[in-house]
């Protein structure tokens, strides 16, 4: 098994994981509520596409007795 022969500091370990945070890509406004969406995907917040509705969105949904 390979060993690395020196051990890696603190700082230079948090210099190399410097670079490696995640960015949010490029949002489009969805054309039906305006709410920020990831492009060619269906809006998260009201269920559209293309001006239409993919997706039924429901406002509240209630759980049985039993399923909680
Ligand atoms: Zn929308």
């Amino acid at each position: 098994m390979a060993v690395p022969q020196n051990k890696i500091s603190k700082s230079r370990r948090n210099n190399r994981r410097a670079h490696d945070a995640l960015v949010a890509g490029n949002p489009n406004e969805c054309d039906n509520c305006g709410e920020l969406k990831r492009p060619h995907h269906v809006c998260a917040a009201c269920g559209h596409y293309d001006n239409k509705e993919i997706v039924a969105v429901v406002d509240e949904v209630e759980l049985d007795e039993d399923a909680a």
